[in-house]
């Protein structure tokens, strides 16, 4: 490790070596995305605090403690670095009006920022792939997404992830769960830990999402929401049960799942993995239809879903998925002034025909030459020589195979890279 700055603790540098699989990894979920009816969305990184405290909620792990949040020095505005997207998304969606347009289904990628203790599968610059409907009610749309999960994981070749899901209800039946979570938690007030007991008022059904072992008991025999349902809720519930088999995704219910964030109702859902230690949730979402209305829109019904990248990439390595690597189809070697030249024209010539070219460049004799263009994983090494460039042809030897080296024209050689 040099003397120089590094970077910031739980900020990892993505290096070259690891590009095949996250670039196997975003084209699978670019497709998928697709082939779903899915447009991208782009917002900024960077929001007034105001908007992650208003719609993730104030007494929420992220809001407490994870955010990266400073003053402006110009604007003298309090801003915050995002730790999630669906709030920057409805943003965004209200700002320019979209859902007049009609309800939406919209994804987004890119990096959130979150203090957290940086450890295996936990950082503080980490990647999401977020996807939102906007304007759908239900259940069928909260389906849709989980049976989209089940095909990407498919896609990806991972096995063993477990779906669970729950469902907060609406809004009046989580008053009234809300209600009876406290007198039952209070009956128990000198067993809570100090996160609960600062809780208790502010957010108890956040106490159920504990990691602490020892609340483990406590949250056990606590009363559940799933009791507590209004009918609308269980009808959905029950519908989106029903599509589930269908589709033949398992899944169990767990109506401890109540989420980190506040602005979640009805439907919640997990997908956790037992291959990756303690950070096992690769992806998770739900239900926010409460959220539009309150960010300041007319109010319109809505859920999605947030994957962890990086959590996921783990996973397919844990699953021994092999990324296609990436390699070029030419390495370029040429020698002396005129066939240098002559390289450079041929390079970008071979390249309007869609072939991926390395140019050598820094000289050195063939033979160092040749041994970069092993190196490089190429398909076929092009030789250019004063005798090829005084005859404009190229000598073309293929590198992953035991074939004869040709000499040809440039034509020919498209065609001999276009074959394999
Ligand atoms: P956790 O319980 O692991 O803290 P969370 O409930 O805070 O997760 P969400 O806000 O639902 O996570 O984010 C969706 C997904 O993003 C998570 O399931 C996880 O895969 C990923 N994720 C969240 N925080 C981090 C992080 N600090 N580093 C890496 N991935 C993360
Ligand atoms: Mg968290």
């Amino acid at each position: 490790m040099s003397n120089g700055i590094q970077a910031i603790r739980g900020m990892n540098d993505i290096l070259p070596d690891e590009a095949p699989l996250w670039e196997f990894f975003e084209d699978s979920v670019r497709d998928w995305l697709r082939s779903y009816g899915y447009r991208v969305i782009r917002m900024p990184i960077l929001e007034k605090t105001d908007l992650f405290v208003r719609s993730i909620g104030e007494v929420t792990d992220i809001v407490e403690k994870e955010m990266y949040t400073f003053v402006d020095q110009l604007s003298n505005e309090s801003l915050t670095l995002r730790p999630e997207g669906t709030a920057s998304c409805v943003r965004a969606v209200l700002e320019h009006n979209l859902l007049y347009q009609g309800p939406q289904r919209l994804y987004y990628t890119g990096p959130m920022f979150r203090h957290e203790r940086p450890q295996k599968g936990r950082y503080r610059q980490f990647y999401q792939i977020g996807v939102e409907a906007l304007g759908y009610s239900g259940p069928d749309v909260d389906a849709e997404h989980i049976v989209m999960n089940a095909r990407l994981w498919k896609r990806l070749g991972l096995d063993g992830l477990r779906l669970e899901i729950s469902t907060l209800g609406s809004a009046d039946a989580r008053a009234r769960y809300r209600a009876r979570l406290i007198r039952y938690l209070e009956s128990h007030h000198d067993r809570l830990d100090g996160d609960a007991k600062r809780r208790l008022h502010a957010n108890p059904l956040r106490i159920l999402d504990s990691k602490n072992p020892a609340m483990r008991d406590i949250i056990d025999g606590a009363p559940r929401l799933t009791d507590d349902l209004d009918g609308e809720s269980l009808r959905h519930f029950e519908a989106l049960q029903a599509m589930l088999r269908r589709a033949d995704v398992p899944f169990e219910i767990n109506p401890r799942l109540v989420r980190g964030l506040d602005y979640y109702n009805r439907t919640v859902f997990e997908w956790t993995t037992g291959r990756l230690g303690a950070q096992g949730t690769v992806c998770a979402g739900g239900r926010y239809d409460g959220l539009v209305e309150q960010l300041g829109g007319k109010a319109a019904p809505a859920c999605g879903f947030a994957m962890g990248v990086e959590r996921l990439l783990a996973l397919m390595k844990e699953c021994k998925v092999e990324a296609p690597a990436l390699v070029s189809d030419v390495y370029l070697v040429h020698q002396g002034d005129a066939a240098g030249s002559f390289a450079g024209e041929v390079a970008e010539a071979m390249r309007d025909h869609g072939i991926s070219v390395v140019l050598h460049c820094g000289g050195g004799s063939f033979k160092s030459q040749m041994k970069k263009a092993d190196a490089s994983g190429a398909r076929f090494a092009v030789i250019i020589g004063d005798d090829e460039a005084a005859a404009q042809e190229l000598s073309v030897k293929p590198l992953r195979e035991a074939a004869e080296q040709v000499r040809v024209g440039l034509t020919d050689a498209i065609e001999i890279f276009r074959k394999k």
